[in-house]
C-alpha cells in the first residue's frame, strides 16, 4: 500500500469561528505546523490547513478552515460551513466581549451546518493569566448549557493545543462509528 501523504481513511472538514483576534489563525497554525505567529497583520489568511492524525488504526485527515478576516464583517457565507462535521469556536480568555459573541457564533453554526455537527468552545490566550477576563467557570458553563465541548488553551504556548483538536477529531469519529 503506498505512503503517500494523501493516504487517509477519512476526511474531516471542522470550522473555525468566533470573534477576529481571537487566535483562531494562530490554533491552526500551531496545530498543523507548530508555529505560532505574534504578528496577526503579516498573517495571510489560508482557506484551510491540513492535519493527519491516527485513531484506533485509523487515518483520520482533519482538513480545518479558517476564516480570511471575514468574521470581522460577520460576512461568513454558507459555503465556509457546508459539509464541516465540526465546529471550533474560539474566544479570549482577555475579552469579555469575545466571550459574550461564541453564543451568536453557536447560533450561526446551528443554522448553516449540518445538525449532528460537533461543536467545541475553545478560550483561547490561557498564557495571559494577568489579563484573563473569563473566569474557566463561565466557560465550562457556558459549554455545558450549549451541550458542546470545552478547553482552554494557548496557542502561544501550546497548551491544550493538541488535546482540543484530538478530542473534537476523536468525538466525530466515534459519532460515525
Ligand atoms: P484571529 O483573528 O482569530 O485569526 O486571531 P490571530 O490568530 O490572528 O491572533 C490575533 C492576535 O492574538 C495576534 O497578535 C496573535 O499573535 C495573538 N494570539 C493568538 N493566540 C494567542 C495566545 O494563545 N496567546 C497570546 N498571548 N496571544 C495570542
Ligand atoms: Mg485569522
Amino acid at each position: 500500500m503506498s505512503k503517500a501523504e494523501d493516504d487517509y481513511d477519512y476526511l474531516f472538514k471542522i470550522v473555525l469561528s468566533g470573534d477576529s483576534g481571537v487566535g483562531k489563525s494562530n490554533l491552526l497554525l500551531r496545530f498543523t505546523k507548530n508555529q505560532f505567529n505574534p504578528d496577526s497583520k503579516t498573517t495571510i489568511g489560508v482557506e484551510f490547513a491540513t492535519r493527519s492524525i491516527t485513531i484506533s488504526g485509523k487515518i483520520i485527515k482533519a482538513q480545518i478552515w479558517d476564516t480570511a478576516g471575514q468574521e470581522r464583517y460577520r460576512a461568513i457565507t454558507s459555503a465556509y460551513y457546508r459539509g464541516a462535521i465540526g465546529a471550533v469556536l474560539v474566544y479570549d480568555i482577555t475579552n469579555k466581549q469575545s466571550f459574550e459573541a461564541v453564543e451568536r457564533w453557536i447560533q450561526e453554526v446551528r443554522e448553516n451546518a449540518d445538525k449532528d455537527i460537533v461543536i467545541m468552545i475553545i478560550g483561547n490566550k490561557s498564557d495571559l493569566k494577568h489579563l484573563r477576563a473569563i473566569r474557566t467557570e463561565s466557560g465550562q458553563d457556558l459549554a455545558q448549557m450549549q451541550k458542546v465541548a470545552f478547553m482552554e488553551a494557548s496557542a502561544q504556548d501550546g497548551t491544550n493545543v493538541d488535546q482540543a483538536f484530538t478530542q473534537i477529531i476523536q468525538q466525530i469519529y466515534q459519532n460515525l462509528t
